[in-house]
């Protein structure tokens, strides 16, 4: 699973995307002012640049920012008022645009484009009804991971499915897991890739782009749509990107840089039971270069599913940010996972299991939960990991993405418990 991006048309063929060239952003004074809905002496100007930069820094992009007194967003229609507004004024307009989303959305993004698909403007209203914060502040949505997702969007990208990335579609407040979510303030390598899909790497990024494409086929031939296909660098099984099949079961992924991955599939968890996941081979990626890698899966269906992951006994679909160097207890929720007939495992090396560490909880008659203590070594490189969860048949469901090394800090580790270091 994993990065997608929005289209300017029905079929899908049409990407969206802003033609090359400096991109003008307009800051509204609304941030600038007393406003209620920021913590006082936020420094946003400077969260605003560095969310920006963000992206500058790993594709050919380039923003250009100013201060603007326009308040509201564009009206929706063919084409606004030409200018790219990021606003958090309490207008009617800027209200309207979240109906009866009030609770839990932070911010929206209403795209314009040309019938060539050029992206001609782009408004970022953060929810008037929220608060937002710089210092991690508890139920607080954090300013600047806010703003990198929102940006994500203004350039063209649609949501991820890959957990801990910054694209992914849920973005919790600070306080999920009793920790600050500074997570989508850095890229993960599948926001990279996707960003280098729609506009290329910056120039001295010398083994960027390759290209893996194919066509998956279920057992009885027919079409493997809607499955999770990502690839993880081999050697450190950091998830370096993935994408989603269509209705014909193609697949695409584009941004990657050089080096060896390993291709995994799994139908995309809905809260059924579905087909087991499986590994589809390793490639060798180069630049400028497409590998072809169509298979016909080999998976039966698998009497169990993993949905959620948790962490400080909360069970979320947001990534749990670990630190090297520590242990954690995590957990996963889903249907019918019994800790007597169930493996969890990693692809990366960096990661292990304590041993008779799984643990049941009862989370009511829907859910299903089970705990287990990772080990994470201090020289985890930064980025999105999964783990999986695996039955004596060898079934097997991936949480992908579920564990994402940050260097902002984990308090919550389970230091004592372990007592070896
Ligand atoms: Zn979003």
């Amino acid at each position: 699973m994993a990065y997608t991006t929005q289209f300017a048309d029905e079929a899908e063929t049409v990407r969206l995307h802003w033609k090359n060239g400096t991109i003008p952003i307009a800051l509204s004074t609304s941030f600038l002012k007393q406003n209620p809905n920021l913590k006082p002496d936020s420094d946003v100007i400077s969260v605003v640049q560095r969310s920006l930069k963000t992206w500058e820094k790993v594709a050919n992009i380039e923003f250009e920012l100013v201060i603007a007194d326009e308040q509201s967003v564009s009206p929706s229609g063919k084409s606004g008022d030409g200018i790219s507004l990021i606003t958090i004024a309490q207008t009617s307009e800027n209200l309207a645009i979240f109906g009866s989303d009030t609770e839990e959305v932070s911010a929206r993004t209403r795209i314009f484009y040309n019938g060539k698909g050029f992206i001609t403007e782009a408004d970022i209203i953060l929810n008037p009804y929220q608060q937002f914060s710089t210092d991690g502040s508890i139920g607080y949505f954090d300013l600047e991971a806010t703003l990198t997702h929102e940006i994500g969007h203004l350039l063209g990208l649609a949501h991820s499915s890959v957990f801990g990335a910054t694209m992914c579609a849920h973005q919790g407040k600070n306080g999920i897991y009793n920790l600050p979510n500074f997570s989508s303030r850095t890229l993960g390598e599948d926001d990279i890739a996707g960003i280098r899909a729609l506009y290329g790497a910056k120039n001295t990024e010398d083994s960027c782009c390759g290209i893996i494409s194919g066509k998956l086929l279920l057992a009885n031939g027919k079409a493997a749509k809607k499955f999770q296909v990502w690839a993880e660098e081999t050697e450190s099984g950091r998830i370096m990107a993935g994408v989603l099949t269509n209705a014909e079961g193609n697949f695409r992924i584009e941004g990657l840089q050089g080096g060896e991955y390993s291709i995994y599939a799994q139908a995309l968890s809905e809260g059924k039971f579905s087909i087991s996941a499986e590994e589809l081979g390793k490639v060798n990626v180069t630049k400028g270069k497409t590998f072809i890698l169509s298979q016909k899966l080999s998976g039966g269906a698998k009497n169990f599913d993993v949905q959620y992951v948790g962490f400080n006994g909360q069970i979320s679909e947001l990534a749990v940010p670990i630190n090297g160097g520590k242990s954690y207890l995590v957990y996963v929720g889903g249907k019918n996972l019994d800790p007597n007939n169930f493996k969890i495992g990693f692809n990366s090396p960096f990661i292990s299991l304590t041993p008779n560490s799984i643990t049941r909880h009862d989370y009511g008659a829907e859910l299903s939960v089970i705990s287990f203590e990772i080990k994470v070594d201090s020289k985890t490189p930064a980025g999105e990991y999964s783990f999986f969860v695996q039955s004596k048949n060898n079934e097997t469901g991936f949480i992908v993405g579920g564990l994402t090394v940050e260097s902002f800090v984990n308090p919550w580790n389970s230091y004592f418990l372990l007592g070896d270091e």
